[in-house]
């Protein structure tokens, strides 16, 4: 493992590290999430992994998760969390950019109104109205009404060709493709177009609160993954270890790991803020608190070699991207 120092401050028992990005003496060729069950191979290198994970401000980046093993995880419980309006709203709350150019926009999704339709709410706020179609038709003519956005006004024609080609087809009737583009053109341009504008739009948004067994997984991941950058290697072949391994490989939660998710007694709370996410490694337990929500994972047999004596403290800085660890009775102290 490769350190670079930034800073020591005066007192000598706390440090500040960035981990570099020169990871030459650090290259695990086994993937610690599946152990070789997906072979490393050009298609499937070890890749990146961020241990705290960059959608809630994680900037601590180690090389030890095969491609297929994170991108599963990507597309698993750390996708989906990232797109539950309750991590969206920490995001907003804490600016966190993450992967993405801008700051999720809560409000973004589909939406229905009795008087415009279906509409969507862009992630730049933006409001755009989905194209709806009424089509009456009997033997003798066709009705047709289209709604579509302002901003989409020079596409009405496509929409339409489109939208008539399907409602023949759904009929059994062949038209010829010239002989339909000459119709809507004939359509639109003797049709009626009638602005309409909404002057007080009112969205109404459930919020799913529902991520229990994935709020789980991502403190177990970042405790596994902190323990392996923490003990070295060597902790992936700790029994416990193994345990947490299989949660993240299967995502699927293992009910005889002991830990208190969430923590409700929170006597630690005083030396910990709700601005950094924190995690306290003591004896064979892990106390880990993100966005200010505690929990305790075991992560050890007690006892065991990887048995922490000294309290040893991690703390994450997603304003300033960067981490510290420092002793608890240092953390105290201040
Ligand atoms: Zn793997």
């Amino acid at each position: 493992m490769h350190f670079t120092l930034l800073k020591k401050t005066l007192n000598s028992d706390q440090w500040f590290f960035v981990w570099t990005a020169d990871l030459e003496d650090y290259q695990m060729t086994l993937c610690i999430i599946c152990k070789g069950e997906n072979p490393v191979s050009k298609e499937n290198p070890i890749t990146d992994e961020h241990i705290v994970p960059e959608f809630i401000g994680g900037s601590l980046i180690v090389k030890n998760v095969c491609k297929v093993c994170n991108s599963r995880m990507g597309e698993g419980f750390e996708g989906k969390l990232s797109n539950y309006d309750f991590y969206k709203f920490l995001r907003i709350r804490h600016n966190i950019i993450g992967k993405q150019t801008n700051l999720p926009f809560l409000l973004a999704g589909s939406y229905e109104d009795d008087d415009i339709g279906k509409f969507q709410v862009l992630p730049n706020s933006d409001l755009f109205v989905t194209p709806s179609f009424i089509i009456h038709a009997d033997e003798n003519r066709v009705d047709i009404s289209m709604s579509i956005d302002r901003s989409e006004l020079s596409k009405a024609e496509d929409y339409l060709e489109k939208k008539l080609c399907r409602h023949f087809k759904a009929q059994g009737k062949n038209v010829s493709k010239s002989n339909l583009s000459k119709r809507v053109r004939e359509l639109i341009k003797h049709a009626r177009i009638e602005e309409q504008t909404k002057e007080k739009l009112q969205i109404a948004r459930a919020i799913d609160l529902d991520f229990y067994d994935y709020q789980v997984m991502l403190y177990t991941k970042i405790v596994y993954e902190l323990a392996i950058f923490h003990f070295g290697e060597g902790y992936i072949n700790d029994p416990i270890a193994n345990k947490l391994r299989l949660v993240l490989k299967n995502q699927q939660l293992d009910a005889s790991l002991h830990g208190e998710f969430p923590l409700r007694k929170q006597s630690l709370d005083e030396f910990f803020d709700n601005e950094h996410h924190w995690v306290m490694f003591f004896n064979h337990l892990c106390f880990i608190k993100l966005f200010g929500f505690p929990a305790v994972i075991e992560f050890s047999e007690r006892g065991s070699m990887f048995s922490q004596e000294e309290k040893i403290v991690y703390k994450f800085c997603y304003k300033t991207l960067s981490f510290m660890k420092l002793p608890y009775l240092e953390q105290m102290r201040r």
